[in-house]
């Protein structure tokens, strides 16, 4: 049984690092802590309570993570501050090191967050003023993979339209540069069931647009036996939701059927996200990935056949360790030869404990910076030429509220970035689905302008 009287009339400030996920669940601690009497704090005022919830990607991640932490202690001096996340979960002591923790959350904690907050925030209540013991930190982190098997739901509006269903968490992959599966746990999820519950309580308030997250969502079912694309299927029918979108979806797991029923699909949108990684056969081989080019090469054919006009990003990493010149020429020339439309590129990190740290070829930062721009300016090339392909067009675009005085944004489901020129923006147009005409680029070519 919660204790929420600690909770009542308090204030807290929020702070996520890293990926969509971790943004949807602290979403949603936030929520849950405010039908618990917590508000968000307003600028300029002091928390009672920080929240961060931390990402380990990168070690430039670890880094950010420190500094958020140290920022959130030194704005709200005398804020109760807890730690979660992938680096509170890999690294606990040197987080729980940092003067002003208080309490340190593994990935398995974050099931009971909302619990373990309201204990040790009355433990710290209780101890007098200046005790030394106000800042020596609890640490709930439970240290092997195979123990993280909560799942901590979460279906929470973002700060714009879309809302993030987590429908799987962890990953049973293992690729030799990820520490994921160590900082999340193996690979679970809910039920379609709930997952459905879920949409359909969107659909209640309003929303129109989810998009499904997860670490490795294509392997849902893990738990509960159930196939993604039963849960597609499924999800497809919740009356009021216009448009689901898929976060990302290992190759291996994207299926020729799961591509063909998006094609045909009420509301699954032509948008996919795809990591590949590498273009190079032996790196990807290095890499444990679990595809070759020619697969990869193939899911992206079966989807242009299907759906001519559907987005698709890529992830790709640069400079790991065993990418000879060689193996980044041939993975450029592989996705210059794709039709994909847009690459986030990663530079290669190392990661303490990763089996990538074995392999002998290290590429230099220098070396990892110039191969990130030559795919950067590979992905603008591409970006362009698929805005351009539209131009003149109509399209479907559902938009997002502007701040007064600004032009309106929004995306057609084929994710292309549309804006209406300050004149036409109209406040009841935040959140509704409209026909309009595709103009030119804007300005700074993020988007094209349309006109209803
Ligand atoms: S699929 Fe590979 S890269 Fe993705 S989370 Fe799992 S181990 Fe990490």
């Amino acid at each position: 049984m919660i204790d929420t009287s600690v909770f009542q009339g308090k204030k807290a400030a929020y702070f996520t690092l890293g990926c969509k996920l971790n943004f949807a669940e602290t979403s949603t601690f936030g929520r849950m802590l405010a039908e618990m009497g917590v508000r968000t704090i307003e600028e300029g005022e002091e928390a009672d309570l920080c929240l961060i919830n931390t990402c380990s990607v990168t070690e430039v991640a670890d880094h950010k993570c420190r500094q958020a932490i140290r920022r959130m202690i030194r704005q709200h001096p005398n804020a109760f501050v807890v730690v979660t996340g992938c680096y509170a979960q890999l690294e606990p002591s040197e987080v729980a090191r940092i003067d002003g923790v208080d309490l340190v959350l593994g990935s398995n904690e974050k099931a009971n967050l909302i619990s373990r907050l309201s204990e040790h925030w009355i433990d710290v209540l209780n101890v007098t003023n200046g005790s030394e013991e106000r800042h020596v930190a609890k640490v709930e982190v439970v240290g092997r993979t195979k123990d993280i098997c909560t799942f901590a739901p979460s279906c929470s509006r973002g700060n714009r339209t879309r809302y993030f269903l987590k429908v799987q968490d962890g990953c049973n992959y293992f690729c030799t540069y990820c520490t994921i599966p160590f900082a999340r746990g193996f690979s679970r999820n809910p039920t379609i069931a709930s997952l459905m519950e879920q949409a359909q309580e969107v659909a209640r308030e309003g929303g129109k647009e989810i998009v499904l997250t997860g670490v490795n969502i294509g392997d849902f079912g893990q738990t509960t036996g159930e196939r993604f694309i039963d849960l597609v299927r499924e999800l497809d029918q919740v009356e009021g939701i216009s448009r689901f979108r898929i976060s990302s979806l290992e190759p291996d797991l994207l299926t020729d059927d799961l591509i063909d029923y998006c094609a045909e699909s009420r509301a699954f949108m032509p948008h996919f996200h795809i990591p590949l990684q590498s273009g190079s056969d032996n790196v990807l081989k290095l890499m444990h990935r679990r595809y070759d080019t020619k697969l990869f090469a193939h899911k992206i054919n079966r989807i242009k056949e299907r759906m001519p006009d559907a987005f698709i990003g890529v992830d790709v990493m640069v400079g790991t360790r065993g990418e000879t010149q060689e193996c980044f020429e041939e993975c450029y020339d592989f996705l210059k030869s794709l039709d994909v439309t847009q690459l986030h590129v990663f530079p290669y990190s190392e990661r303490p404990g990763t089996a990538a740290l074995k392999i002998p070829h290290v590429v230099s930062e220098q070396e990892k910076k110039q191969r990130s721009k030559r795919l950067l300016d590979l992905s603008d090339e591409k970006t362009q030429a698929f805005y351009a392909r539209h131009i003149g067009q109509d399209a479907e675009v559902l938009f997002e509220r502007s701040a007064r005085g600004k032009a309106m944004h929004g995306f057609t489901r084929n994710y292309i970035r549309v804006e209406l020129p300050v004149s036409q923006v109209r406040e009841e147009y935040d959140n509704q689905l409209m026909r309009v005409r595709l103009g030119d680029f804007n300005h700074d070519h993020t988007a094209l302008m349309c006109s209803l």
